[in-house]
């Protein structure tokens, strides 16, 4: 991590925990992170949203949704609009999943839906992270760089202290494979001198995320630039990811 940047750890829940149990979750969570020093958000389903929202008031944890649509209003059948999810209590979104980029979920949305909540005021995690197969033919820098920049088109360079990235490589995705600190290092490094094309990188935090758990979390935040955690299955359990927040 770095000195001017505060830490901020993310727990993503994916298509887990309904409304009553997201509340549930929260109240057990946030007195158990009410002294951590990193910044702390939870992301539930849309329908959890407002649960969440709810049992944290008055704490410092905010809550992001998984995912927004790109479109302001209109004839989106099935979608979710960033004034829907801002007024449901959330004030960011995690955008260009890994899991969404693999249903069709192109840069351009990706980049578009970063737009649309920073027109909002509200925080865009967005994600970028190479396959398997990409790394293996030595093609990661190559093709982080290309996602970072198209993933991050529509970002003025004012508005950089506003967004967040993760780095999520797509083989440490719910896996049990985590990067070693020196694997994230490294590329969270890279993304960050690709950042600096044309944003003011200094100001972004650059997550890590892909199996992150209480036993491994200390050691990958205390890497040079890495700015955090985005945790998947390890933020279910509300002790655990108290443990991964205490960490940062
Ligand atoms: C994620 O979904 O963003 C994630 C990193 O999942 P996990 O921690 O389960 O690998």
């Amino acid at each position: 991590m770095s000195a001017g940047r505060r830490p901020l750890v993310a727990g993503n829940w994916k298509m887990h925990k309904t409304a009553p149990e997201a509340a549930d979750w929260c109240e057990a969570f946030a007195p158990l992170v009410s002294a951590a020093s990193a910044e702390v958000a939870v992301c539930p389903s849309f329908v959890a949203l407002d649960a969440a929202a709810r049992a944290l008031a008055g704490t410092a944890v905010w809550v992001a949704a998984q995912n927004v649509s790109e479109h302001e209003a209109g004839a989106h059948t099935g979608e979710v609009s960033v004034a829907m999810i801002a007024t449901s209590g959330a004030r960011g979104a995690i955008v260009g999943h890994s899991e969404r980029r693999a249903m069709g979920e192109t840069d351009g949305v990706v980049a578009a839906r970063a737009r649309r909540l920073l027109d909002h005021d509200l925080t865009p995690i967005v994600c970028v992270g190479e396959s398997l197969a990409q790394r293996e033919a030595g093609e990661t820098e190559a093709w982080l760089t290309h996602q970072v920049h198209a993933s991050l088109a529509l970002v003025a360079p004012a508005e950089s202290s506003r967004i967040a990235v993760a780095y999520e490589p797509i083989w440490a995705i719910g896996t049990g494979r985590t990067a070693t600190p020196e694997i994230a290092r490294e590329a969270i490094a890279h993304i960050r001198a690709v950042l600096g094309e044309r944003l003011d990188a200094e100001a972004i935090r650059v997550l890590y995320g892909g199996s992150v758990t209480p036993e491994n979390a200390a050691e990958l935040m205390a890497q040079p630039d890495i700015d955090g955690a985005l945790v998947g299955g390890a933020s279910l359990d509300p002790a655990g990811f108290a443990t991964i927040v205490l960490a940062a």
